[in-house]
């Protein structure tokens, strides 16, 4: 599929130089965006680019003159600040290193950041507070497929209260790079405050890109072959890989488990020695690193629904017992 996309090379700018994506783009969004209760969006090139066009829209729409987000939110967010010139105010995690809701400063004309799937550790951050501020905007750029899961969909609830929500496609949605999602509650007024019209353009042009790819062409090759079901099927699976390694994990008495996994992310070291080291004697790619605290732990993401879950087992367990 992205082959063939690549070789009708549509361009998303112009309807007319894209029937068939804008098609495509319109029915992916209007099966996917209800899952988290938004009227629809676009897709664009990643959840950096998506984040920044969701608080683009709290500017605009909601004037909003803050950004909140806890301490773990991805760096696209406080980018985005820069970019867009409003304050960036960071707010600490607990222990599980999901946002610390005691520690929320006034949030009035705020718009709060809340993640669902952080990158160190793969935390939800509570999504009950969706709605108290003046814009939210939920980043759940890993996690938000979970929603397609019904065995796992109500780990974000909640969501549904946000008036903007990003996912990337090429994650959890398992699409070729660059795809991914920005979704409003209300699409109208969001739309309106991140379009340019102009005079070559029959519509006008919706958000941070001009040119931009036909994503969507895969992303619904993807949903009509697998459907719903099929896609959960692979998020359960990758779910249960995560649990079985930090089941492996807690047992073994060379390795220590940071948490037990929220959204298939394990954070761990060998006890008594560095990650750094550790994550050198795995086969190259299997893990990466986070810093946490100060302190360097391994990281293992459960991205591949073809990943081999004894092999992954078995080679963190062998370098750790070489490690010892
Ligand atoms: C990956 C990620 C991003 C950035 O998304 P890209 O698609 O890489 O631009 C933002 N937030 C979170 C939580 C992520 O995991």
């Amino acid at each position: 599929m992205a082959l063939w996309n690549a070789s009708l090379n549509q361009n998303m700018l112009h309807e007319m130089t894209s029937p068939f994506a804008t098609e495509a783009e319109a029915l992916v969004l209007s099966w996917l965006a209800p899952y988290f209760g938004m009227q629809g969006g676009h897709l664009c090139a990643g959840s950096s680019v998506a984040n920044l066009t969701g608080i683009w829209a709290a500017r605009d729409v909601a004037g909003v003159k803050t950004v909140v987000a806890s301490q773990a939110a991805h760096l696209s967010v406080e980018k985005a600040c820069r970019i867009l010139g409003l304050e960036f105010v960071v707010v600490p995690v607990d222990g599980r290193g999901r946002l610390n809701r005691e520690q929320l400063p006034k949030l009035d004309d705020a718009c709060l950041v809340l993640t669902a799937g952080t990158t160190a550790t793969g935390s939800i951050d509570p999504l009950d507070l969706a709605g108290v501020a003046k814009w939210t905007h939920v980043d759940a750029a890993w996690s938000g497929p979970l929603r397609l899961s019904p065995a796992h969909a109500a780990r974000l609830d909640g969501v549904e209260a946000a008036d903007s929500v990003a996912v990337s496609a090429h994650k959890w949605l398992f699409q070729p790079k660059d795809s991914a999602l920005v979704m409003f509650r209300d699409l109208m007024a969001a739309n309106a405050a991140i379009s340019f019209g102009g005079g070559y353009l029959a519509k006008p042009n919706v958000g941070v890109q001009g040119t931009r790819s036909a994503a969507a062409i895969p992303l619904l090759a993807t949903l009509i072959a697998w459907g719903r079901e099929g896609v959960a099927q692979r998020l359960d699976h990758l779910m249960r890989v995560a649990d079985l390694l930090a089941d492996e994990i807690e047992k073994s008495d060379y390795l220590e488990l940071w948490g037990r996994p929220e959204t298939a992310i394990n954070v761990f070291r060998p006890v008594g020695s560095t990650a750094a080291a550790f994550v050198q004697a795995v086969p190259a790619g299997m893990l990466s690193t986070c810093v946490l605290n100060g302190e360097i732990w391994a990281r293992s993401v459960a991205a591949n629904p073809s990943v081999d879950a004894n092999l992954v087992v078995n080679s963190i367990l062998a370098a750790s017992h070489e490690d010892a």
